[in-house]
């Protein structure tokens, strides 16, 4: 059952050098308990297309398209009633370096508590703090602690807990491993698996396809406010048509490979881009075409933007 429907998305930001064309017609769809990948280098419109699903673009505005969450189209809600019957509460989000902005003079607890009457929560605030300690494998002692007594892997659980706190459906997590050591990385990993096997659908933010290997059961390729593909994982990984997600995967230090590949140059500026595919000129193979903006092509499990495939899938 389709859970997550994102119809031709457009975010722009409006800024002294013009408008940024942030997030272009972007489509995608979750079903009930899966999780989705976002990768892309950075500027790509990943935590943007993030904070349009939770309504919070700050200094821009969601242009047109629809979300369909759980049958209900949340554009079409006003603020007030999007924030009562949404926000932290169906869905939610881990904020990238979320964890560097735990107050430092109060408790864990105090903070638990801010996030609850931040919502009007009116239930039991003990039991719901527990809850949200014990599900990320935290000891209760913990509450009683301040930012700085913890360390970065037990406050990144501290900001995951937040984030669950209300029991949404639905997780956004922007770079949730960014920045922390490996075994930490691993650890948060294995907690976002196992929300996931409590059934709880993820969108994981993150330029580390290595990461979303572990997680994703579709995964969704951002390039210049664009999601040049889509696809389940095993397609993408196995099978990536588009060149932009060909140089992606390239790039990815293996044990027993050769060395990575890098993708030459960088992409075009988002204020007012030319039309035609955005990445034409990085690409290998780019052709007279491609100077028009490409249209998705149907894959086996979702689609590719490159006019490689016109007619060819
Ligand atoms: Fe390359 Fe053309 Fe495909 Fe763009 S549309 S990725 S320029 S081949």
């Amino acid at each position: 059952m389709t859970f997550l429907q994102v119809e031709n998305l457009i975010t722009r930001y409006q800024t002294s050098r013009g408008l940024v064309h942030a997030l272009d017609d972007v489509s995608f769809s979750l079903e009930k308990g899966d999780s989705i990948g976002i990768a892309g280098e950075s500027a790509c419109g990943k935590s943007t297309l993030g904070l349009s699903l939770i309504r919070m673009i700050q200094g821009g505005k969601i242009v047109s398209g629809k979300i369909i969450f759980d049958g209900e189209s949340i554009l079409d809600l006003t603020e007030s009633e999007f924030d009562k019957k949404y926000r932290w509460k169906k869905t939610s989000m881990i904020f990238q370096g979320a964890m560097n902005t735990l107050d430092p003079v109060y408790s864990i607890k105090q903070q638990f508590v801010e996030v609850l009457n931040q919502h009007n929560f009116e239930g039991d605030y003990e039991r719901v703090i527990l809850d949200a300690v014990h599900s990320v494998n935290l000891d209760e002692n913990v509450l009683q602690k301040y930012p700085h007594e913890l360390s970065g892997g037990m406050k990144q659980r501290i900001i995951i807990a937040m984030a669950l706190l209300l029991k949404p459906k639905f997780v956004i997590a922007d770079e949730p491993t960014t920045a922390l050591d490996v075994l930490i990385q691993a650890q948060i990993v294995n907690l976002l698996k196992k929300l996931k096997k409590d059934g709880m659908s993820i969108m994981l933010i993150t330029h580390d396809l290595g990461v979303l290997s572990e997680l994703a059961d579709k995964i969704g390729i951002m390039y210049a406010g664009k999601m040049i593909e889509y696809g389940t994982s095993h397609d993408i990984y196995k099978n990536p048509k588009h060149p932009y997600t060909q140089g992606l995967l390239e790039s990815i230090p293996t044990l027993h490979g050769g060395k990575p590949k890098f993708i030459k140059g960088n992409p075009p500026d988002l204020v007012n881009p030319k039309q035609g595919c955005r990445f034409i000129d990085r690409c290998p193979e780019a052709m007279e075409k491609c100077k028009q903006d490409p249209p998705k092509f149907k894959t086996d499990s979702g689609y590719v933007m490159c006019w490689l495939y016109d007619d060819k899938v």
